[in-house]
């Protein structure tokens, strides 16, 4: 469910039309709901109400520093991926001690930053990340806390390029190798074992991978603690997906994923964190465009937008589906004709939907991309030379612009030519 609906014909995030915000700041643009945002963390926080947790909310599916403070006071904690993140989560108002720390390739810098600011936790990938942590907190002399990150060998059935939980994947160590290398934390000054952490992919609809990698974290847990290492935190990470065709999908509910959790490793009573990204962020947020022209082709029909690939790279890079939504609502019973929906950016795969029913739109007229709320901006690129799309908040009645689009002077500014060509 989110906040953005037509209210007399007119597309609004909750109180705010969007042609209002258009007229402003100009297309295209992402937009934001509060009150979306909010729910979502809210619906997540009460799937878990009756166990301990912390939701660490995945700063990489939407990191604007405004959606982060909204976040922040709810309540969240953060998942980083890297130090630019974890700075991000710290200027959104998030103590070090609600941030973990996760990804495959963190550099000693990265570590050092992360223990200076009191890092949750680590959630190490490898035993050749751990030998690199221990050193540099031993040098420090401060112990670093960690989760290793533990392979399943789960297929997540969901697009190839976010699945993380087979074995093939560069993710996590393979669990079953798992009590060897806690083994060889537990001898490590720089170390302290606090938990077990995993994450099988993003945009899973259905709940069984998890059930199956759950149930996995739970066997090996008992088997650690019999080892002897106190075991008191389980990371289960993100992955929870959301309905992008609003008309026939209908993936599971934070309620079912909560029961699923308390099922499979509530016995255990291990505090719990979770990483959810997508879910928390990704129906919270409309890309916003202009239709340049509507070019007839040879038996195609082309709607140009001003948005592009650069500002949104789901379509092109997973094949993903998003809803399209005239921002003037169309009649009742409005004709609707196969259309390719385009950018204007100089590749084929510049686009964002092929054949899609849509009523007449024309030249001028507004359009949004619902449910780009997460992987949108965060993914957005320069590509053709085309300034990063701002980003607007709406809470009720206000708005605010919470990134501003760059001025070409500035794009161009960063590049400099060296004093041989000048
Ligand atoms: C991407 C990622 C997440 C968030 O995934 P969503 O599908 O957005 O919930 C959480 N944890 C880790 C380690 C990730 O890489």
């Amino acid at each position: 469910m989110d906040h953005f609906n037509y209210r007399e014909g007119v597309l609004h995030a909750e109180d705010v039309s969007i042609p209002t915000i258009a007229e402003q700041v100009g297309t295209p643009f992402y937009v934001y709901s509060t009150a979306t945002l909010t729910r979502h963390f809210n619906v997540f926080d009460q799937a878990l109400a009756d166990l301990p947790h912390l939701i660490c909310y995945a700063v990489k599916a939407n990191g604007n520093l405004a959606v982060l403070r909204t976040l922040a006071r709810l309540g969240a904690g953060m998942d980083v991926v890297s130090e630019g993140e974890f700075r991000r989560a710290l200027a959104a108002g998030v103590p070090g001690d609600k941030v973990v720390f996760s990804g495959v390739g963190k550099t000693a810098a990265e570590m050092r930053f992360a223990l200076a600011n009191g890092v949750r936790q680590f959630n190490v990938e490898s035993a050749e990340e751990l030998e690199a942590l221990d050193a540099v907190a031993r040098e420090m002399g401060v112990r670093a806390p960690i989760a290793l990150r533990v392979n399943p060998d789960v297929d997540a059935r969901t697009h190839a390029k976010i699945a993380t939980g087979k074995a093939e994947n560069k993710f996590g160590v393979p669990i079953s190798a798992a009590r060897q290398v806690y083994a060889r934390a537990a001898a490590m000054e720089g170390i302290e074992v606090v938990g077990v952490d995993v994450h099988i992919g993003s945009q899973l609809t259905d709940l069984a991978p998890f059930e199956a990698a759950f149930r996995k974290v739970a066997e090996l847990t008992e088997a650690l603690r019999a080892d002897g290492h106190d075991i008191r935190r389980l990371d289960l990470g993100g992955g929870l997906g959301i309905p992008y065709r609003q008309a026939n999908e209908a993936p599971p509910l934070p309620f079912d994923y909560g029961a699923l959790v308390r099922r499979t490793v509530g016995h255990l009573g291990c505090e719990i964190e979770v990483e959810p990204g997508r879910l928390i962020a990704g129906n919270a947020g409309l890309l916003v465009a202009s239709v340049i022209y509507r070019k007839q082709g040879e038996g195609r029909e082309f709607l140009i937008l001003d948005a592009a690939m650069n500002d949104l790279i789901r379509p092109a890079m997973y094949d993903a589906w998003h809803d399209i939504a005239p921002v003037i609502e169309p009649a009742p019973g409005a004709e609707r004709r196969p259309v390719d929906v385009v950018g204007p950016v100089c590749e084929t795969g510049d686009t964002f939907a092929r054949d899609r029913a849509l009523p007449f739109i024309g030249p001028g007229e507004l359009v949004a991309f619902r449910s780009a709320g997460a992987y949108g901006a965060a993914m957005a690129s320069e590509y053709n030379s085309r300034p990063l799309v701002p980003e607007v908040l709406v809470d009720g009645d206000q708005f605010a612009v919470v990134r501003r689009r760059p001025t070409f002077e500035e794009m161009l500014a960063r590049d400099t030519i060296p004093s041989w060509l000048a």
